[in-house]
């Protein structure tokens, strides 16, 4: 739909007053992601599982002069229905309604074949990168379809488009990922409330890279901050209309 991540130029206000969840905000692309959203006018919910990390990142946006963010610091692999449930309730509680929701945390579990691969690893990878965010987005979505104007992102993968050998249940959960945002890009189309996405950040300077790549130049990478283009369209108003897409954050 024309979105060219070089040329694209956000309004300074683009988020403005948008309530927005961001998962795995913590550390590498989901806090460049959150400190992004709060510095274009967005009230910006910090999800993630070290508490300590997600202070820093709060304390940047304020530092920054963005609007106060939320915390809500839950781990995602141990996390019970009813952590879920308390999740949207605070969220309720606090804003009424979402407007954005990003899901970005992920792990990328062991990289070996598939006669290898332990099973125990496989259920943790599908359960963290593929089951949270359906079960997260399925709660939220009435708090989605108060807003009018919702856009869920979800994060992909060069290996969710076209499998590699030795990515195992990273790749699959990545093309399930691609899967369920097309599903459920096809449900909300038709009252055209919430639009739904995928951005693939592309290779990118973080821990999870670095864990998969141990012999590569991290200097050889572009920074979280560099990519943020794609995660500000798909977020703001100027990609109403679009869904069932899935963007390379670069081109
Ligand atoms: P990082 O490993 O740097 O960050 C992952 C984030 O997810 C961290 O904030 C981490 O929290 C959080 N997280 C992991 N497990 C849990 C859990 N059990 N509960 C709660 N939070 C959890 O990864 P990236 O920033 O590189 O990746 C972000 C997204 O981008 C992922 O979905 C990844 O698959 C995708 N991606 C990344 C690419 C890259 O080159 N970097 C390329 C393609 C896709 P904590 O900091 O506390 O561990």
């Amino acid at each position: 739909m024309g979105f060219e991540p070089q040329t694209y130029s956000p309004e300074p206000d683009l988020l403005a007053d948008r309530i927005i969840l961001v998962t795995g905000a913590g550390s590498g692309i989901g806090r460049a992601a959150a400190l992004s959203y709060a510095g274009h006018g967005a009230r910006v919910i910090l999800h993630g599982r070290t508490v300590s990390k997600l202070e820093q990142v709060y304390d940047e946006i304020v530092a920054a002069g963005g609007r106060r963010p939320s915390i809500a610091p839950l781990n995602l692999l141990k996390a019970q229905a009813d952590a879920f449930y308390q999740l949207r309730d605070s969220i309720e509680d606090e804003f009424g309604q979402l407007d954005g929701l990003l899901h970005n945390a992920g792990i990328l579990g062991e990289r070996t074949p598939i006669e290898q691969y332990d099973i125990n690893t496989w259920v943790e990878v599908i359960h963290v990168n593929l089951t949270v965010p359906f079960v997260l987005t399925q709660v939220l979505l009435p708090l989605l379809n108060k807003s009018g104007d919702a856009s869920v992102v979800f994060t992909s993968s060069g290996v969710g488009r076209q499998g590699r050998a030795y990515w195992g249940a990273y790749a699959v959960s990545k093309f399930g990922t691609e899967g369920l945002a097309q599903v459920l890009a096809d449900e909300t189309a038709g009252a055209g409330r919430i639009r739904v996405n995928c951005v693939n950040p592309g290779r990118t300077r973080t821990a999870m890279r670095a864990a998969a790549y141990p012999a590569e130049d991290p200097n050889t990478l572009p920074q979280p901050e560099d990519i943020m283009a794609a995660y500000l369209y798909l977020m703001g108003p100027d990609s109403r209309g679009v869904t069932g897409q899935s963007l390379d954050a670069r081109a």
